[in-house]
């Protein structure tokens, strides 16, 4: 027998060999399966198997561990069956998983959970269909009769599951069954609660065979044709597609029948020469990822400052893992990016290019995608489980050695990256917030590179301080380039005083002068503007002008926000609406007013300022369609808007000629927001967005509108003076404990009843307390916001020493505390949420 080197053979296995199974399920630990004989020999690290899981449930896991020491506190089940034959998670996503469940404090079935696509995890309602690509009568697998019972029974019913599988021949498990069909490529498996697998089908076109076997026959037809002339032209045409001259194999796979159409032929000439014989059509299940069209790839030569750059990244990553390129908007970041790609990938190794969410559906993706075409595969949020799963076995398979995607990319079972590449460092949305693992993306991403032995380059115009600090103190490699690609200059920025001109009454709709004028004479130009306001939805809140009553959210401690599409009150935290009140439940008054600024209220205000102008907004309500964030931003590039109106959607990685005019409607708010990092932030987002002005020969202008014209951080804006902001901003951290120069840990308690969240946080904290480790803890305290979705919320933020070791044991300790607080009564149903470097 194969003996399976997983296991020490020089002890004899006395007590039998035992795998640690990682299970769906929020446990801490991997669950103990023993490992029965028949077993032994093909078992791996990484295999997906079947096991009973507690009474009645059959979970899928992932083999984590195998060994031979049998579990003390209870016996352990032998597995039920292994679901592969080779791995379908490779070893370093094992220790991957393990390093995030123990930084990020949550339990590793939790980051499976996230890591796996749900296609590929299977459970007791998972069911099985026909594969669209079987044909019974071509397969050139042999069926035995229990698989063909479950094929005939298919051929009459849409779907089976796997319970109906065992009951049809009468065993306790088919899996091995559906295992071997699936193999075979009869069926596949699918989730009750995802969708089925849809096939994307074409309808082709091709010359019937004869015509290839002997050339004399396509002679004839020819011939035959001569008179008519449509079908000789569409003859013609599809020749001109598929040289079958040259290569006769090309006739197989034929056309795609709407491109034959497009050439201009008519539908029934088609018709009537796939009646005659001469045509075939046959319907083809096609990649979701072929028929991109790209373009040409165009030859892009790096300037002199990129070159320099790029070399110097180089030589960085000579002694350093990761280098924080720091490149000011439009210093031609992303054609570096290119040429680090295509030298890695000629190397034979993989590359992860990371971009935050919202980045991902526009121009950077082409502008790849025209360079590496069908090497690089995208994972996207918005994409269906079938695509990610297609994506996931294009890593597998080798078929794409570049991915391009959100956070959870980092997941994808790469085995031997080179390069991963972090664009916008900076993005809040690398941030995970909910569920767990609560993961930062680039600092998950430095890890995985650590794993891979890869290098890792942060990409940012306006760095996080946390990086930006790593570079400083030399742990980091540092590149900075400060000057806009081909001289393109910065953009003007005017800070727009609102006081100033309320008292002198040039304040319109909320719009100063200048802001006003701007826009007027980008629109005189045929210029564009874009205005960027944090803030969606018509009005923050209403409020009653008699005696201030603001109505409230019922299940949190947030008022409404008025959204004027569909007149209703909508609660942003948990999706609760009600109509807009027609009096005030306090008083009774129906003086009922609307109070500060939505995008859609801008919206409106620009509309009247500017009757002429057209006018999109580009928000989460516009834009929740698969798609629709694409259409606007093609529909504005097409020169068919004149205004963009946005939320921070609009401050991302556009790239647009005709930009000339930004408008921050109300920075204050984004500079006052009740948070440490709200300084960094506001630097941040008006940095990015007025990077959106000017790309090409014309300067652009920024406009700023604030009741702060003086405050020194807009100053610092202004000048594009990024060192000396952070210097000053790094002051106030270390004066005042806060990262990057202690580790934050932020614990949320949450709980239906009031008093119970505030008991089981106070718990918490003097337990904390006792733990021996240099920390500061602040809280318990109630959450800014109270209540959402009708739980209590208060929140404790602990500050430690970073110093070795002491932040990993500080984890294990808040664990323990936390599953032993659970274990009483009183606190069994209390959330202890724990956010590691909370954002
Ligand atoms: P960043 O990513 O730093 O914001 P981009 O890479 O988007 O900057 O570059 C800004 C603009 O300059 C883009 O329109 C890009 O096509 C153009 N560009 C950058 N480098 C080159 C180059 N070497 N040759 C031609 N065009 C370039
Ligand atoms: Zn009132
Ligand atoms: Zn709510």
């Amino acid at each position: 027998m194969f003996e399976n080197t997983l296991f020490d053979n020089s002890e004899s296995a006395q007590g039998g060999h035992f795998a640690d199974v990682i299970l769906p399920v929020p446990i801490p630990k991997m669950f103990t399966y023993k490992i029965q004989k028949e077993l032994l020999a093909e078992i791996q690290i990484g295999q997906r198997v079947m096991v009973h899981f507690g009474k009645r449930k059959v979970l899928t896991g992932i083999i984590g561990r195998v060994h031979q020491k049998p579990p003390k506190e209870y016996e352990a089940k032998p597995l039920l069956e292994l679901l592969d034959s080779n791995p379908t998670v490779n070893p370093l996503q094992i220790k991957f998983w393990t390093w995030m469940s123990e930084y990020y404090c949550c339990h590793i079935g939790e980051v499976m959970n996230a890591a796996l696509p749900s296609g590929l995890k299977l459970s007791s309602e998972s069911k099985i269909q026909l594969n669209p690509n079987f044909d019974p009568y071509e397969t050139k697998y042999p069926m035995d009769p229990r698989e063909q019972v479950i094929l005939d029974q298919l051929e009459t019913k849409d779907e089976l599951s796997y319970e109906e599988c065992g009951k049809l021949l009468q065993l306790k498990s088919a899996h091995h069954i559906i295992k071997s069909l699936v193999a075979k490529e009869a069926v596949l498996i699918f989730d009750q609660v995802k969708e089925k697998f849809s096939p994307k089908i074409e309808n082709r076109i091709r010359l019937h065979g004869k015509f290839i076997e002997e050339k004399a026959a396509l002679e004839g037809l020819f011939e035959l044709l001569s008179k008519k002339a449509k079908q000789e032209e569409l003859l013609l045409r599809y020749l001109q597609m598929v040289p079958i001259y040259q290569k006769p194999e090309l006739n197989e796979a034929g056309v795609d029948k709407k491109l034959l159409l497009e050439t201009g032929s008519s539908p029934s000439t088609v018709k009537t020469m796939v009646k005659n014989g001469v045509f075939e059509e046959f319907k083809k299940v096609i990649s979701r990822f072929d028929g991109l069209q790209v373009d040409e790839p165009k030859l892009v030569e790096l300037s002199d400052a990129q070159d320099q750059s790029m070399q110097a990244i180089k030589a960085h990553f000579e002694e350093k893992q990761t280098v924080l390129l720091h490149g000011i908007t439009g210093s031609g970041k992303t054609e570096i990016y290119i040429k680090l790609i295509e030298e890695v990938l000629d190397s034979g190794s993989q590359v992860l290019f990371l971009l935050p969410e919202i980045a991902l559906t526009t121009q950077i993706v082409n502008r790849l995608q025209k360079v590496f075409g069908s090497k690089m595969g995208v994972f996207h949020s918005k994409y269906s489980d079938n695509e990610r799963v297609e994506v996931w076995q294009g890593v597998l398979s080798g078929r794409f050695p570049l991915v391009v995607g959100v956070r959870s990319s980092i997941f994808l079972p790469f085995d031997s990256l080179g390069l991963i590449i972090v664009d916008e460092e900076h993005e809040t949305s690398y941030k995970q917030f909910d569920p767990a693992p609560r993961f930062h993306a680039r600092d998950a991403a430095i890890m995985l590179g650590y794993l891979h032995q890869a290098k890792v380059l942060l990409g940012s115009a306006t760095p996080s301080f946390e990086s930006y600090y790593n570079a400083r103190q030399q742990k980091y490699g540092l590149v900075e380039m400060a000057h806009r690609y081909g001289n393109a200059q910065l953009p003007d920025f005017v800070l727009s005083d609102i006081l100033s001109d309320k008292k002198k009454n040039l304040l319109k709709l909320d719009t100063t002068r200048q802001l006003r004028e701007k826009i007027q004479a980008a629109l005189n130009n045929q210029e564009q503007v874009i205005i960027f306001q944090n803030r969606r939805g018509y009005a923050p809140f209403v409020n009653c002008e008699e005696c201030g009553w603001i109505p409230e959210c019922e299940h949190c401690d947030v008022s409404l926000t008025y959204h004027q599409f569909g007149e209703e009150m909508r609660c942003h935290y948990c999706g609760f609406k009600e109509k807009l009140p027609k009096k005030c439940e306090a008083c009774g008054s129906v003086s009922i007013t609307t109070v500060g600024q939505g995008t859609e209220r801008i919206e409106e205000n620009l509309s009247m300022l500017f009757p002429e102008a057209r006018i999109a907004r580009m928000d989460m309500d516009t834009t929740r369609s698969k798609y629709g964030f694409q259409k606007l931003l093609e529909n504005f590039g097409q020169g068919n808007i004149d205004i963009l109106v946005g939320t921070q959607m609009v401050t991302k990685g556009l790239d647009f000629d005709k930009v000339t005019v930004v408008g921050i409607v109300d920075a204050d708010r984004i500079l006052y927001f009740p948070d440490y990092r709200a300084g960094e932030r506001a630097f941040q987002q008006i940095t990015q967005v007025a990077g959106r002005a000017g790309r090409r020969e014309k300067t652009g202008s920024v406009i700023i509108q604030t009741r702060q014209p003086d405050n020194p951080i807009y100053q610092s804006i202004i000048k594009g003076d990024y060192r000396n902001f952070y210097l000053q901003e790094m002051g106030e951290r270390k004066n005042f404990f806060y990262p990057p120069f202690i580790k934050a840990i932020k614990i949320s308690v949450k709980h239906k009843d009031h008093n119970i969240a505030e008991r089981g946080a106070k718990h918490l904290v003097n337990l904390l307390n006792s733990i021996e480790v240099k920390k500061i803890i602040l809280g318990p305290e109630k959450a800014l916001i109270g209540k959402i979705k009708n739980l209590y919320i208060f929140e404790i933020l602990v500050k430690l020493d970073k110093s070795h070791q002491v932040p990993a044991y500080f984890k294990q300790e808040l664990m323990r505390q936390i599953e032993e607080l659970q274990g009483d009564k009183t606190f069994r149903s209390t959330r202890f949420v724990v956010d590691v470097d909370p954002g």
